[in-house]
């Protein structure tokens, strides 16, 4: 069965293989007799895959031993309030704004805690990054907030900034959403990063933390138990009800991701080359024609998000229905930016790239 290409901001395109593997699995996992949303939390069958699923998230990231993978809900933008809630202790964070992600970061923060901003790059348009003389980092900060995939702008940082080097003193807490999973991460200046799982790791409905371990503990007193880190922690995200069939489906998805090879490369390392294979083709065919135009600087253009506008706007309901006669979906851009973008997630594959590029060329050939 073929199906169409979905580059979906999110919720977005799973690996076919995962969908198939979760349609044989529906009515008995594995000689339960029972369907994965069907069991007990705290039974065998669900811990085995509760734990599957988090033993192959820390091998896939690296993710260092002084650090504890949580499971929770609520999303990213959850994760905006109940950060300042556990890391902030009511003081001083600051907040690094490039994008409309970390922007309502940084809105939601002040109800919290002193949220400053320590850069900005909205008179851009947002189509930059900082660049060192900019920041204003408060030497008392609990954290130095900030978005590393910007999904709505297309601006990634191509790594995390140093924030030692900038004066900082401060962990970094960083919603990196709509990358997890596409690169490695470097842990090291790393004090929390989440990300909901509808964009590389599964379907919504469950939000990853990668929190270090001596962060926990110190949430405000007014901070719901469910979301206090420590209680999330101590009890093996099982404090509440989890979102089972969401964690299910995301560890297939890493297993998938475990599987994966490309160009003698394998698991994450062939994943990020590919991402990066992908994202190439697209900006080589927008900077190659008049039609197409990405105002992101070459830097800190995304691998994941590919925002582009037509020079002629008339002529986007043209392109979007031309897309979708070819089986290339939900191309729309993001209403408060128009245009289109192209997702390239993870379980885009390389063919859906191409078929997106092979048919802009010959747009803009008849349109340009
Ligand atoms: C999608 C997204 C969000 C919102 O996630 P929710 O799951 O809706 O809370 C926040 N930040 C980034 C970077 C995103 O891509």
């Amino acid at each position: 069965m073929s199906r169409p290409f979905n580059f979906a901001p999110g919720p977005a395109t799973l690996p076919q293989e995962v969908l198939e593997q979760a349609a044989a699995e529906m009515l008995d996992w594995r000689g339960t007799g029972m369907s994965v949303m069907e069991m007990s939390h705290r039974g065998a069958a669900f811990t085995e895959i509760a734990e599957t699923a988090l033993r192959d998230l820390r091998e896939l990231l690296q993710v260092p031993a002084h650090m504890r993978v949580l499971l929770m809900q609520g999303g990213a933008i959850a994760e905006n309030a109940i950060v300042p809630l556990n890391l902030s202790r009511g003081t001083v964070a600051d907040y690094v704004v490039t994008g409309a992600w970390s922007k309502k970061s940084h809105a939601e923060a002040r109800k919290y805690c002193e949220a400053r901003l320590a850069a900005s790059t909205e008179d851009s348009g947002f189509t930059t990054l900082p660049v060192a003389d900019q920041w204003r980092l408060s030497h008392q900060a609990s954290y130095v907030h900030l978005c590393s995939n910007e999904t709505v702008h297309g601006v990634q940082w191509p790594a995390l900034p140093d924030v030692r080097a900038l004066g900082g003193a401060a962990p970094l807490a960083v919603d990196c959403s709509s990358d997890i999973g596409s690169r490695a991460i470097d842990w090291s200046q790393v004090g929390v990063a989440y990300a909901g799982a509808q964009k590389n790791l599964g379907p919504s409905g469950v939000t990853v933390v990668i929190v270090r371990e001596d962060l926990l503990g110190h949430a405000l007193p007014s901070c719901p138990s469910a979301f206090d880190y420590k209680i999330v922690a101590d009890n093996d995200s099982m404090y509440n009800t989890p979102p089972t069939y969401a964690i299910y489906i995301m560890g297939l998805v890493l297993q998938w991701m475990k599987r994966q090879s490309y160009k003698g490369l394998h698991g994450l390392a062939a994943i990020e080359q590919r991402n990066q294979d992908k994202a190439h083709l697209l900006y080589e065919v927008i900077d190659a024609s008049d039609l197409y135009i990405n105002r992101v600087q070459a830097h800190c253009r995304s691998l994941m998000n590919v925002p582009f506008f037509l020079s002629r706007d008339e002529l986007n309901p043209v392109f979007l229905a031309e897309a979708q006669a070819r089986d290339l979906l939900q191309l729309k851009g993001h209403k408060s930016v128009g245009g289109m973008r192209a997702s390239l997630y993870n379980a885009m594959p390389l063919e859906g790239v191409q078929s997106l590029v092979s048919f802009m060329k010959d747009f803009a050939t008849r349109h340009g």
